[in-house]
């Protein structure tokens, strides 16, 4: 099996662009029915995937919508590829979904093994991405930090894209809150607080996260990476954050349903 997909996005935030190499290119069809699936969106209207040793792309997951950008073979590109969808599939190797622009349907493969490329991402798609998914958290540790009055809650799970963000508790919030929820948030993005990742390992996760999910990682010697908003509290989280809470701007907490002994916060970030 080919080596991991190194995510350089993990540990260097602030990158967007990035010199590597090619790994491998695959016509999406060749792929195994289950890892096809994560890429149904985009089945129809992308020439394949490109594997890269390293990458600096957000591969969709963890409620978090895929970076796009561009792909470009250095330095006399005959064509961009136009990178629509990232995933990473179970064994660690993260595909780039698109097609090159211009179409060059003559030329096959699209790219091959060991070609030095540019990978380049979307620098505004990044950043809202980034605000909306930094929002959630905000979200979350707003709720936690007001169980007192609100009462117990846990967190289920959270969608961080455009239109459709949303963060589900276990337990019941009655919409009354919603007011003191938002000023919780508006106090988090006022106090410029520090947004840090850090990596900790299983037994510090359990200790010091607000909450902790139920897949662990296989090596139990692997560390997790871990979102800490300084002085409020830490998630585990692969996604992208930005540096302060200032830097997420405006959230709108915009409506709390609940049903069967869930409640989910729906909001948005102000543009
Ligand atoms: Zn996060």
């Amino acid at each position: 099996m080919a080596a991991k997909t190194v995510l350089r996005y993990q540990t260097e935030s602030v990158l967007r662009e990035l010199v590597t190499t090619v790994v491998s290119w695959q016509a999406l069809s060749k792929l195994e029915e289950n890892e096809r699936a994560l890429f149904k969106t985009v089945l129809d209207s992308t020439e394949g995937a490109v594997v890269t040793k390293e990458t600096i792309f957000h591969p969709q997951g963890g409620g978090q919508p895929s970076d796009v950008g561009t792909i470009t073979t250095d330095p006399d590109s005959q064509f961009k590829f136009d990178v629509k969808l990232v995933r990473k599939l179970p064994n660690g190797l993260v595909l780039h979904a698109g097609n090159r622009l211009p179409p060059l349907p003559e030329i096959e493969p699209v790219f091959s093994e060991a070609q030095p490329v540019v990978l380049k991402v979307d620098d505004d798609t990044r950043n809202y991405h980034s605000r909306l998914h930094t929002a959630g958290h905000l979200i979350g540790l707003a709720v936690r930090g007001l169980e007192s009055t609100i009462g117990a809650v846990t967190e289920l799970k959270a969608n961080h894209a455009p239109g459709t963000a949303c963060v589900e508790f276990g337990g019941s919030i009655a919409s009354e809150h919603k007011d003191a929820i938002q000023a919780a948030v508006d106090e988090m993005v006022a106090s410029n607080l520090n947004v840090l990742v850090k990596w900790w390992d299983t037994e510090q996760v359990k200790r010091d996260c607000m909450s902790v999910p139920d897949v662990v990682p296989a090596d139990e010697g692997e560390l997790w990476r871990v979102v800490e908003v300084e002085g409020k509290g830490s998630y585990p989280c692969g996604g992208t954050h930005l540096p302060t809470t200032s830097d997420v701007g405006q959230v709108i907490v915009k409506k709390i349903s609940r049903a069967k002994g869930k409640s989910k916060i729906s909001y948005d970030i102000v543009r």
